[in-house]
């Protein structure tokens, strides 16, 4: 790849492969492994985090609309992908077409599918999504039998799993977690009970893999952990993820400003002594929220230095000591490490008051990446 700009990502794909292994290993060898690549693999790429994944040993892919979906299979992806949505009934010829299967969430929507499917010829595969709790996608637990009932009259479509999503996984032990599984091992039972085949049973996301083993059933779903950042505090103690994004910017300008000089939109950060000022060429429009303005440090000679001034969209400043050295072409760590320092996408997160996914769908907007 030519470099095009002074800002830019590095995307460590042994690290995605290390890590599928790892989170795979926690799960009993029946258990599947779905590597969730959506919104472009958490910013990561959506391509090569999701063949690195296969070659990894994940069976299957999962993704939230339709335009991923397509996506995968154009770039030759031939793996189970199922659309972790349900589809608009505009977009169901396209799903039939390429072989993604999808959510389903209601009757109404099977029909529509069904019909879809008949008109090309083929069966759709859809996975029933139950609200064990969290109230956002899903039928009742009491209400999947007579749903799957009436389904199964349905020519051209066949039901290939059925799944839940925590709301508190990320938080261990947790009480209403437990009752999630609970009510999702009764539905489960009540559709065996009923004659009916649930197919892949599946419920964890990243943080139900690492702390939940009672939630793995058939299949996992992990999405953040496959690209090294843990769910939530409570992960890191019990397992050893590799982070997989790093992104570094190259001093375009530097100077020395005085005693009581203000920088950047509004003056808001005001020199304490003479110092030195950097700036590199990435900013909110790359993922740095301006939220994060003057609470965020990157690494500098491998040393954490200040950020300070609001982020710009393109641009961004750094103060450090005058006598330092840095000149405008050395590289800065804005994600990674140098020497024995590091600075993380959580560390990011925290300054902005947001969670570490937010940022890495944000970093993965306009940087180019560079794949190792
Ligand atoms: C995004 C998503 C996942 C993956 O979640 P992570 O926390 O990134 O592992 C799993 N299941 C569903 C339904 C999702 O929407």
């Amino acid at each position: 790849m030519t470099k095009r700009r002074d800002a830019w990502a590095e995307i460590d794909l042994e690290a995605v492969v290390h890590n599928v292994r790892t989170l795979n290993a926690l799960t009993p060898a029946t258990t599947q492994f779905m590597a969730v690549v959506k919104a472009n693999a958490e910013g990561h790429g959506a391509h090569p985090v999701a063949k690195a994944a296969l070659h990894a040993g994940a069976h299957s892919l999962g993704v939230a609309t339709v335009g991923e979906g397509v996506d995968l299979r154009d770039a030759g992806i031939e793996a189970p992908i199922l659309i972790l949505n349900q589809p608009p009934k505009t977009a169901l010829d396209e799903v039939v077409d390429r072989d993604l299967a999808v959510t389903a969430t209601t009757i109404d929507f099977l029909y529509e599918l069904a019909g879809a499917a008949q008109l090309g010829g083929k069966v759709a595969r859809y996975h029933l999504k139950l609200n064990t709790g969290m109230n956002r996608l899903g039928v009742r637990p009491t209400e999947a039998v007579t749903l799957l009932q009436e389904a199964a009259s349905l020519g051209a479509i066949t039901l290939e799993g059925v799944f839940t999503h925590f709301a508190t996984a990320d938080i261990e032990g947790d009480w209403d977690a437990g009752n999630q599984v609970t009510l999702f091992d009764t539905a489960i039972r009540s559709i065996r009970d009923a004659g009916i085949d649930p197919g892949i049973v599946h419920a964890a996301n990243s943080a139900a893999t690492i702390l939940m083993p009672e939630a793995h059933y058939d299949m996992v779903r992990c999405g953040i952990a496959v690209v090294g950042l843990q769910p939530s505090k409570h992960t890191a103690r019990v397992v050893n993820l590799k982070p997989v994004m790093s992104v570094y910017a190259n001093v375009v300008f530097d100077h020395e400003i005085g005693i009581g000089e203000g920088v950047g939109y509004g003056l808001d950060w005001v020199s304490g002594k003479p110092c030195s000022i950097l700036t590199l060429p990435i900013g909110y429009a790359d993922g740095i929220p301006r939220a994060a303005s003057g609470k965020m440090e990157v690494l500098v000679v491998g040393k954490r230095a200040k950020q300070v001034g609001r982020v710009c969209m393109d641009q961004m400043m750094v103060a450090i000591d005058k006598n330092v050295g840095v000149v405008a072409g050395d590289t800065c760590v804005i994600v990674g490490t140098q020497a024995d320092e590091a600075v993380t996408i959580d560390d990011i997160a925290s300054a902005a008051g947001t969670i570490n996914y937010e940022i890495a769908c944000a970093l993965g907007r306009r940087l180019e990446r560079a794949y190792l």
